[in-house]
């Protein structure tokens, strides 16, 4: 049992999830999905997973290979995720192209495909490739969700869920991480299962602001394009000061990476890009569980009118269900204010 390893990869509970990978480490699969929400730990459980697969001891946590595949720095371990809105064909024949080279140091590769979920058409030749890779390569590939577009790649891996985290288990891991007990009770419920954006609700003093904001949008509606349009950049302006806490801690990973690279004299631009497109990619995320969020604030007014009793209950149902296909739509819909502006128009005023 070499659970630690995950644990030191940041992963929080999922033990279902942590015991199926560390049982698969001893004799791999040739391809894994981890499947599960932004900040439920997919991220992590694929750093532990990695150094479990090139340990000689399984994931002891300590030695040589643990370590530099808990960094991010294992040679044998190469990461790969799409740039833009989905995955390019130049970047598809990169991961199989490293696919298929030998091992630098050991036994075992281990090629990581991040965002699997904006892979919309994969090419032949990665199918095969996953279906049948050099047996010395082992592939984790992470999405958010399985859609119907990445099913024939689902189909060729054995799977492993991460479900999104119980409230209370982001409450403690808050605590434990040091955030006043009252401040992590505030805080837990918005976080929607991701614990990476419970610690930048932590210090967000923006929160209640935000969720006031979707809560009164319904009072503001009046069904005209001026309206719907003022209210949705009014949002989207919310959205980006959102981030503003997340842009603190990734400058303060940049300046670490500078300093690393200083004091050890490496060229690091390799480094430094595979951080800013990993940046890119958590601030993506970042925007798109923010808008969930407020959705999920703004179908509560309308279920909360429902449970209430009030008039036109067939329109409060109506609404919740715009609204829930919009956030679930989201992941795969980048214009995101055009979105907005189509749904805003079709809901009915509420107060
Ligand atoms: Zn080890």
């Amino acid at each position: 049992m070499a659970e630690v390893v995950f644990r030191e990869a940041g992963v929080v509970a999922q033990d279902r999830a942590v015991a199926a990978l560390d049982a698969s480490a001893v004799a791999p699969v040739h391809a894994y999905l981890l499947v599960g929400p932004p900040g439920a730990g997919a991220a992590a459980a694929a750093r532990g997973f990695g150094a479990a697969l090139l340990c000689a001891a399984g994931g002891d946590g300590t030695c040589r290979d643990c370590r530099l595949a808990l960094a991010g720095e294992h040679p044998d371990v190469r990461s790969f995720a799409p740039a833009g809105a989905a995955l390019r064909v130049e970047e598809a024949e990169a991961i199989v192209r490293e696919a298929t080279r030998s091992p630098v140091e050991g036994a075992r590769k281990v090629v990581v495909v991040h965002d699997v979920h904006r892979v919309d058409v994969a090419t032949p030749a990665l199918l095969k490739t996953l279906e049948e890779p050099p047996a010395s390569t082992v592939f984790v590939l992470l999405a958010d969700a399985v859609a119907p577009e990445i099913a024939t790649i689902a189909s060729r891996c054995a799977r492993i869920d991460l479900p999104p985290l119980p409230v209370p288990t982001i409450e403690a891991a808050l605590v434990a991480e040091g955030v006043a007990a009252e401040r992590a009770a505030a805080v837990a419920p918005a976080a929607l299962g991701d614990l990476e954006r419970a610690r930048l609700l932590a210090s967000d003093e923006d929160l209640a602001r935000r969720e006031r904001l979707w809560r009164t949008l319904p009072s503001a509606l009046d069904g005209t394009g001026g309206t719907v349009a003022n209210a949705v950049d009014e949002l989207l302006e919310h959205i980006e000061e959102a981030a503003a806490p997340l842009r603190v801690q990734q400058a303060a990973e940049v300046a670490a990476l500078e300093d690393r690279l200083a004091t050890t004299g490496a060229r690091g631009s390799g480094g430094r890009k595979a951080l800013a497109e990993q940046h890119k990619r958590v601030q993506r995320r970042h925007r798109t569980t923010e808008l969930r969020f407020g959705l999920a604030t703004l179908a509560s007014v309308y279920r909360d009118h429902l449970a209430a009793g009030g008039p036109d209950p067939a329109a409060d149902v109506a609404a919740v269900d715009a609204i829930t296909a919009v956030a679930e739509g989201l992941i795969h819909n980048p214009r995101e204010e055009l979105v907005l502006q189509a749904l805003l128009l079709r809901l009915p005023s509420r107060r």
